[in-house]
């Protein structure tokens, strides 16, 4: 299962990125999905949810935006955004080799939890300075 990788690599990533920083969990992931990435997003969901067990991301929201296919139009020379999975320019109708998005996933940004581990308290203490 290709999602289920992914998933594993989406967990690696933001466990690496939150080295520095053990007081916090992630509560809302935020991907986006190119539609020619062959990523099904209900797979990569149900993926997720095995593979975040026991690590920070454990509970994690996550949220996936569709990034549209984009491809440069030789004709038209201009960039144009296509509907759906389609690499045809919707202007002329001239397939175009040269993708400009939609093919990868990215991690678009994270949502942390407030720092753990220190007492409330202490915190507001430690603001009124
Ligand atoms: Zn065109």
């Amino acid at each position: 299962m290709h999602e289920l990788s992914i998933a594993r690599s989406i967990v690696r990533e933001v466990e690496a990125a939150l080295q520095d920083r053990p007081d916090v969990q992630v509560t809302v992931v935020r991907l986006r999905i190119g539609r020619l990435s062959g990523i099904v997003a209900p797979a990569l969901e149900f993926g997720l949810s095995f593979v975040t067990e026991a690590t920070r991301l454990d509970g994690a929201r996550i949220e996936i935006t569709e990034e549209p296919v984009a491809v440069w139009c030789s004709p038209c020379q201009a960039t144009r955004t296509t509907d759906g999975p389609s690499v045809l320019c919707p202007v002329c109708d001239t397939p175009s080799a040269d993708i400009r998005a939609g093919r990868g996933m990215q991690i678009v940004n994270i949502d942390l939890s407030e720092p753990t581990g220190v007492p409330r308290d202490l915190l507001e203490v430690a603001d009124v300075s």
